[in-house]
């Protein structure tokens, strides 16, 4: 019997060592026309007001509520874009637009479809307005020297917008992690390449390159590389000296060429090995003067699902993320679910959420770790924890949502 000399651990130990081992990356400042997606690395105080001026929420008219008059007298119009010298007084009105400067006088604004025109510059208000109808005060939205996004914001399409409003147009924000991805195993080819006897296609520095792109990281295409030692220390030394963090696929397992755990271990520290979890159990975490690296097993579904557990959250942190973890729901098995209980396993599904409230889920077919099927069109992982071999039909269990869940519609009723 040869036994790897990593001890198995747990998967919740082995995410919390490598959250220990992995910072938010240096804020840097830029336009803030390019930071969608990114994490606000400072608080932003607005310097003045929204709206700045008081202005019409409508287009009607401006009047003094007060003023009793059911029809008033058109002095004139204030549109949009810049300040009037009109000045409103018992008897009269203005014709504002929406978005337009409040005139001089007025308190209230009449919407134009509670009104009709009197003829010879006259119109009539069917509404008796209260001061301050339709009319945005200064600052009804921003107040002047108002925090409006606090650090640690995900700049989403409001922020960007607020951002845009109060003028701040250059802002620190966490840089997205650059992550260098190469793929290692003598058997693989290219994807455009025919096979020759026992070649593959390699797959996983696609989808790793891909998932690293979802989780908001800037992959970096490091190439395919052979089972040599020099080839594998060349890409590492290469990609550790230019990228924030290293992924790579294959060659962690017990294998004479599986090269890169031996050269971890010389370079700088393991910090596991070996993680008690199906699939992935050889997935390995290192650091090399800092760098983290990230050594995902070679079959597919084993490299996927370890990015989703292990890799993904620290690429979170460092990109200056809070929230690290995928939400969490328990489900209802849709049918009866076995597993080997000696690891925890991640079993790919379907969660679905009825109009009843329930939550159910079923699995993707056959659960092996070379079937990137079983990945695709999956929403969810469910936990199966070890020690528990069979999960009938109705049995609640937990699932990390990884995608939206699918919504049941409710039936039309007519
Ligand atoms: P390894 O972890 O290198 O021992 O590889 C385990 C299994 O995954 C082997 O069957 C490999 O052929 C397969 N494999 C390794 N790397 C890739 C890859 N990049 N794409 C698809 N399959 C791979
Ligand atoms: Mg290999």
């Amino acid at each position: 019997m040869r036994e790897s000399p990593y001890p198995m651990i747990s998967v919740e130990a082995a995410i919390h060592i490598i959250l220990q081992h992995v910072a938010p990356l240096q804020p840097m400042r830029m336009n803030f026309v390019d930071a969608w997606g990114l994490v606000l690395a400072e608080d932003v105080y607005a310097a003045e007001a929204m709206p700045p001026f008081a202005a019409s929420a409508v287009d009607g008219y401006a009047v003094i509520a007060a003023d009793p008059s059911p029809i008033r007298r058109v002095i004139g119009a204030q549109p949009a874009g810049a300040m009037g010298t009109l000045i409103v007084t018992p008897g009269s009105a203005v014709h504002v637009m929406t978005g337009a400067p409040l005139p001089a006088g007025a308190d209230a604004v009449v919407m134009i479809e509670h009104t009709s025109l009197e003829g010879d510059g006259y119109v009539r208000l069917h509404t008796q307005p209260d001061a301050g109808d339709n009319v945005r005060p200064i600052g009804q939205d921003v107040a002047a020297g108002q925090l409006v996004l606090s650090r640690g914001t995900v700049l989403g399409a409001a922020e960007v917008g607020l951002l845009a409003t109060i003028g701040k147009t250059h802002i620190a924000v966490y840089p997205r992690p650059r992550v260098a991805v190469f793929s290692t195993g003598d058997e693989l080819v290219d994807p455009h390449e025919p096979l020759k006897p026992g070649q593959i296609r390699d797959a996983n520095r696609y989808s790793l390159l891909s998932a690293v792109r979802e989780a908001g990281g800037q992959p970096l295409d490091w190439g395919r590389i052979p089972d040599r030692a020099e080839a594998v220390q060349e890409a590492l030394e290469s990609a550790l000296r230019e990228a924030d963090a290293v992924l790579t696929s294959g060659g962690v397992s017990m294998g004479e060429l599986d090269l890169i755990k031996p050269y971890l271990a010389e370079r700088g520290t393991i910090h596991f090995g070996r993680v008690r979890a199906r699939p992935g159990k050889p997935v390995t975490f290192a650091t090399v003067n800092g760098v983290p690296v990230f050594a995902m097993p070679g079959f597919p579904v084993s490299a996927l699902v370890s990015f989703e557990v292990y890799v993904r959250p620290a690429l979170l942190k460092m990109a200056g993320h809070t929230h690290l973890h995928r939400p969490r729901q328990r489900v209802i098995l849709e049918h009866a679910v076995r597993h080997e209980p000696d690891r925890t396993e991640f079993q790919r599904a379907v969660v679905t959420h009825h109009p009843d409230g329930r939550y159910t889920a079923h699995t993707t077919g056959y659960q092996g770790s070379g079937r990137l099927l079983s990945m695709v069109g999956a929403n969810a992982l469910l936990v199966l924890p070890a020690e528990q071999e069979m999960f009938p039909v109705g049995s609640e269990v937990e699932a990390w949502l990884i995608a939206p869940v699918r919504e049941e519609e409710a039936p039309a009723n007519s």
